[in-house]
């Protein structure tokens, strides 16, 4: 016999009423599944899977015990500078402080106090059980109880993260770093100086803050950033109006965007092409404002073609020895019951995956996760069997 897990139920006029829109329109979302209920445990939590008149993607709708509609938007589009001295001209034309702030490499999530518990919720809107069982472990529930109408934001990471692991943070399993606290139901992100107090009060760990520029001066002083950060393999910088007034821009290192290819390359036929390609027009615009020198120039080539070849010349000979092309990662949790969870989630989403049994360590259990990047495997087999491109 198969069991249906339950899927919630939306109140289609409330919730039309609570949005402001035409209730054909939430019907017609809700049918075309662009306005998804999750499953299970969860099941009275919607998220869009579209953006709809002001409500980005990836946004999360869900009405209370009291019959109360919240809304908690998805995390807005940080847009991206290709030439750092006009793109901050052009962006904060009437700010005249910017934050320059550290862009940690992990993913993005939103935390917020549901059912008395917290609760992860990825970039797309879904309930991460592997990144819930390490917010509740790893932030002050207090701030959620005293400040209900605030959604926590930040990156997870470190080297136990099943979507993007670095072990460059010196960070032994997962942390989790604040960089935005926003209102539910508008979006309204809080000025820098106030998130960083609560932070500071509830004890968070934060981006770190890499300095307060005179708008004229921010250019120079995010090239030598740039620089450092680069060479120690960190990605880069997001620069903000201190208000929160003007949207965010974020500016890249030279080496994340070739370790992000690198990493890619592996699976050159699973991953999108314009991920690829999107990094590869970085590196010219970055060189072409830089005015490098030949050297330089030379080198950032070497570095660019390197992550390119090295990685897909690994996977074409690793396939001919008959090898899976995998990509590996690792999880740490307290509760078997998460793994469970995070096996069924991961399985919803269609990711392909191979999870090893438990490995207990001190009172938590160690997880290896082999993902299969299965049309690049088969692709390079069917070269090596004398396919044709
Ligand atoms: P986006 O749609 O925002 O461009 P993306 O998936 O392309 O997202 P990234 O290129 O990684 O993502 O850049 C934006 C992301 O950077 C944010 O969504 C956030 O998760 C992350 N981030 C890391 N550090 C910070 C920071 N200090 N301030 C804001 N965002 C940060
Ligand atoms: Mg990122």
């Amino acid at each position: 016999m198969s069991m249906k897990i339950a899927e919630g139920k939306l109140d289609i006029p409330a919730a039309a009423g609570y949005l402001k829109l035409p209730e054909e329109r939430l019907e017609n979302l809700t049918q075309r599944r662009l306005l998804v209920p999750n499953k299970g445990r969860y099941q009275q939590l919607f998220h869009f899977e579209t953006s709809v008149s002001g409500i980005e993607r990836g946004s999360v709708l869900y009405q209370k015990e009291n019959g109360e509609f919240e809304l908690i938007h998805g995390f807005p589009k940080i847009r991206r500078a290709m030439l750092l001295e006009p793109a901050i001209r052009k962006q904060f034309i009437n700010t005249k402080t910017l934050c320059v702030e550290e862009k940690m490499n992990g993913y993005n999530v939103r935390v917020i106090l549901f059912q008395e518990r917290l609760i992860a919720l990825t970039r797309g809107g879904n309930v991460c059980p592997y990144s819930t069982e390490k917010a509740n472990l790893l932030l002050n529930i207090d701030f959620f109880r005293d400040n209900p109408d605030y959604v926590l934001h930040g990156e997870m990471i470190g080297p136990e993260n099943p979507y993007v692991p670095k072990e460059i943070y010196g960070i032994e399993s997962l942390a989790f770093f604040v960089f935005d606290i926003r209102e539910k139901n508008t979006g309204e992100p809080v000025s820098i100086s106030r998130r960083r107090q609560l932070a500071e009060e509830y004890g968070f760990l934060e981006a770190p803050l890499l300095g307060n520029y005179k708008l004229e001066e921010s250019a120079e002083a995010i090239f030598k950033h740039i620089q450092e950060l680069g060479k120690i393999g960190h990605e880069g910088v997001v620069i903000k109006d201190p208000e929160m007034i003007v949207s965010p821009i974020k500016y890249t290192c030279s080496q994340s965007n070739c370790s992000d290819l690198l990493h890619a390359f592996k699976f050159y036929n699973d991953v999108g092409r314009d991920y690829l390609f999107s990094r590869v027009v970085r590196e010219g615009f970055q060189s072409a404002e830089w005015s490098e020198s030949e050297n330089e120039r030379s080198e950032r080539c070497l570095r660019l073609g390197e992550s390119i070849l090295v990685p897909m010349i690994e996977t074409v000979k690793k396939v001919r020895k008959n090898e899976r092309v995998i990509d590996e990662v690792r999880i740490r949790v307290q509760d078997l019951e998460t793994l469970k969870e995070f096996e069924d989630y991961s399985r919803l989403l269609g990711l392909e995956a191979i999870f090893s049994e438990p490995e207990k360590v001190g009172d938590e259990y160690l997880i290896h996760i082999h993902k299969i990047n299965r049309s690049t495997s088969d692709k390079t087999e069917a070269m090596w069997n004398g396919d044709l491109w």
